[in-house]
């Protein structure tokens, strides 16, 4: 099964995949990690992306429906749940994924969040790099200022488009390109909507307990 994770930066789509892959065993695949990925190695794709990226714009459906397919083409689709972080992002790439899903059934969560909660979680985030968990300065702080509950790694790093002005045209971006793709899958009576200002546990709980009935 494909399990679709929309929402608009910031609502917890990153997290909650964390929650999944344990939970379920799921594999994985977020776009926009793949591309900061290229941006850290500087590859010839990462160099291509950086620019659109830190503008907060979208990068092309040719580039990222490519990524996709070649990443789905290494899996096996009878044994795995497969999270997707990140992808579609619009119409043209929800028409992609259904061309090469074959089979496999989509089921959509649709993490809600309002516009001041978002800029809040964004504007506050920052994460490990050592182990990647993630913390905000406004409500989940580390223990000891500076080091990582997780790993003891000390020095945190904060996304390079997670700062106003990134943030304003990820949100234009947003609701431009993705916000229609709601509509979209409710139309297939695929989608739920969970409302991601409630606690990280209980969005999980809400989420784990869709996905087992579908
Ligand atoms: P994310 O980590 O999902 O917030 O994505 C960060 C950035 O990567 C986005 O603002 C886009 O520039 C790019 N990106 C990630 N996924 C996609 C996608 N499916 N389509 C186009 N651009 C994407």
């Amino acid at each position: 099964m494909f399990i679709i994770l929309l929402g608009p930066p910031g609502s917890g789509k990153g997290t909650q995949s964390d929650v999944l892959i344990e939970s379920l065993q799921a594999i994985h695949i977020s776009t926009g990690s793949m591309l900061r990925q290229e941006i850290n190695r500087k590859t010839e794709l990462g160099l291509a992306v950086e620019k659109i990226m830190r503008e907060g714009k979208l990068v092309s459906n040719e580039l990222i429906n490519q990524i996709i397919k070649t990443e789905i083409s290494r899996l096996d689709l009878t044994k795995s749940n497969v999270i997707l972080d990140g992808y579609p992002r619009n119409l043209t790439q929800a028409q992609y994924l259904e061309q090469v899903r074959g089979k496999t059934p989509i089921t959509v969560i649709y993490l809600s969040l309002d516009e001041q909660e978002i800029k809040k979680r964004l504007l506050g985030r920052f994460s490990c790099p050592n182990c990647q968990k993630s913390y905000n300065v406004f409500f989940d702080k580390p223990i000891r200022e500076n080091e990582c509950d997780n790993c003891g790694k000390v020095d945190f790093v904060t996304r390079q488009d997670d700062n106003e002005s990134t943030i304003l045209n990820r949100l234009i971006e947003y609701r431009k390109e993705t916000e229609p793709l709601i509509e979209y899958y409710k139309d297939k009576r695929l989608l739920i909507e969970v409302d991601s200002s409630k606690s990280k546990d209980e969005v999980s709980r809400q989420i784990i307990e869709f996905i087992k009935r579908s």
